[in-house]
């Protein structure tokens, strides 16, 4: 197995060194190099860095986002034309039909992409890539901010296995939640402005609590809900 592997990665590691640009950013080639199995071209070799950090993307995405402003007229809603059919999904206004930038920008931060879909032109290319319409980036993000708890391991680390609730230590099923309900987050919605609005969907707004803590906090929202009129909100947008 491991000969078969050794032979698969001098192969590869020949590839991507001969498809890799004379300038790439090191830390995604030192990550590159130490994977059990090299990632055979340098889009490939981005992408496996940004799987790995998804953390680090998820602030990158953010902050990139923050460099510009949501586009005038737009308000986060719910349907068709590119828009999410679930408020559990982050506000993404350039993936609407209506405020698209076309080709060569990042359809979840707004920004320019430049080659190999990296954030910076770091090669003077002086204009973005036309083919591209995600950061690298932004894509590890996107995943992330959809489904965090693909990221329990990553996000354990970072509260050194203790349960943000009860401050125990995590167990094998304890459950990344978000701190304040994404329910909230859309019905507080007129309150909060696109970009800084990420942040419910991003780290800053994620904990991992073992489940009994979980199932408590959870039936308190659902209390709280309860609680409030119906009338103002849909229940389809809702369920
Ligand atoms: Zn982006």
């Amino acid at each position: 197995m491991s000969t078969w592997r050794d032979e698969r990665n001098r192969a590869t590691l020949a590839r991507l060194r001969r498809a890799l640009p004379a300038i790439f950013p090191a830390p995604v080639l030192a990550h590159a190099l130490s994977r059990p199995l090299v990632p055979a071209t340098p889009r490939r070799a981005i992408e496996s860095y940004w799987r790995a950090h998804p953390l680090r993307a998820d602030q990158l995405a953010r902050a990139l986002a923050g460099l510009g402003q949501a586009p005038d007229g737009w308000e986060w809603r719910l349907g068709p034309e590119g828009r999410s059919t679930s408020f559990r999904a982050p506000p993404a206004p350039f993936r609407e039909k209506a405020y698209a930038l076309g080709p060569g920008h990042c359809c979840v931060c707004g920004q320019p992409v430049f080659r190999l879909g990296w954030h910076r032109d770091l090669w003077g290319d002086g204009k973005p890539n036309r083919n591209a319409g995600w950061h690298s980036a932004c894509v590890a993000a996107w995943r992330f901010w959809n489904d965090p708890s693909q990221q329990v391991q990553a996000l354990k680390k970072r509260q050194a296995r203790r349960c943000a609730q009860s401050g125990r230590r995590l167990l094998k099923s304890s459950e990344v939640d978000h701190r304040v309900p994404l329910f909230r987050v859309w019905r507080e919605r007129g309150e909060h402005r696109w970009p800084a609005i990420l942040a419910y969907w991003g780290a800053p707004n994620l904990q991992v609590i073992n489940r009994d803590a979980h199932v408590a906090k959870c039936a308190a929202e659902a209390g709280a809900r309860a609680g409030r009129s119906q009338s103002a909100y849909s229940p389809v947008l809702e369920a």
